[in-house]
């Protein structure tokens, strides 16, 4: 094990989370506590309604916990102001959902692109650059200028990743990624995620219900309601 492994990029403490509907308090979180490791490809899992998309939008500062505490590398960020929150979400982290979420009206380059002009991350030969080696890392180098209509839905969500990627976030969240997909592009997609994460050495943390999965990931942490029930670490990994 490398020393980068032993520093956990992510630590949630006692976190609780409760919504109000009305006259009524659902508690979706009860006392998280979890440590993810930088380089690591943790899978959560766990029935509808469990509280993972609750947990990842915390962690990626969408949202703010009742109690508990959520370091980052560190940093208290339940703390954090509106303002700082929203920096970190910019700088720090990737995130992919289930919908892509893409621009009907750009092409595939334009879509990764306006994503990093959007941070300001330079003029408009660099960008488009770095858009391109995106896209040509999650293997759509021949899509560069197709329009989402124009793409499968397993292109689309290629597109949505190289988005994720390019502005090179140390952490990326994917909430339900190959929800929309069949089965073999879903297994597809979810090992893309993991070649091209470890690549670029960044920290993945994926959301999904889909147990035919779980052998692409590194961790599979569980969640029932609320509660994490099981943290699977196997022996030497899936893929040693
Ligand atoms: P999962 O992603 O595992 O399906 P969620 O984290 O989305 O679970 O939701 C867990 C529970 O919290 C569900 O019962 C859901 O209806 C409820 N919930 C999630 N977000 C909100 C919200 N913004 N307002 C009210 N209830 C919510
Ligand atoms: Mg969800």
């Amino acid at each position: 094990m490398s020393t980068s492994s032993l520093v956990p990029l992510v630590v949630l403490e006692d976190v609780w989370k409760s919504y109000e509907l009305g006259e009524v308090t659902i508690t979706v979180l009860k006392g998280i506590n979890l440590s993810i490791y930088s380089g690591e490809f943790v899978m959560v899992m766990g029935p509808s309604g469990s509280g993972k998309s609750t947990l990842l939008s915390l962690i990626g500062g969408l949202e703010k916990p009742d109690r508990g505490t959520i370091r980052i590398v560190g940093e208290n960020i339940t703390r954090y102001s509106n303002g700082k929150l929203k920096d970190y979400r910019r700088r720090q982290v990737g995130f992919v959902f289930q919908f892509y979420s893409l621009v009907p009206t750009l092409t595939a380059l334009e879509n990764v692109s306006m994503m990093l002009e959007l941070l300001g991350k330079g003029s408009g030969k660099k960008v488009e650059t770095i858009s391109r080696q995106m896209l040509e890392l999650v293997g759509l180098g021949h899509r560069l200028q197709n329009y989402p209509s124009q793409l499968s839905g397993g292109e689309r969500q290629r597109v949505a990743i190289a988005r994720a990627l390019a502005k090179q976030p140390p952490l990326l969240l994917c909430d339900e990624p190959t929800g929309q997909l069949d089965a073999k592009t879903g297994q597809e997609i979810t090992e893309l995620i993991r070649i091209v994460t470890k690549r670029l050495q960044m920290t993945t943390i994926m959301v999904t219900h889909d147990v035919s999965l779980m052998r692409h990931a590194d961790r599979v942490v569980q969640l029932r309601d609320g509660i994490i029930v099981s943290d699977l670490r196997p022996q030497g990994g899936f893929y040693s």
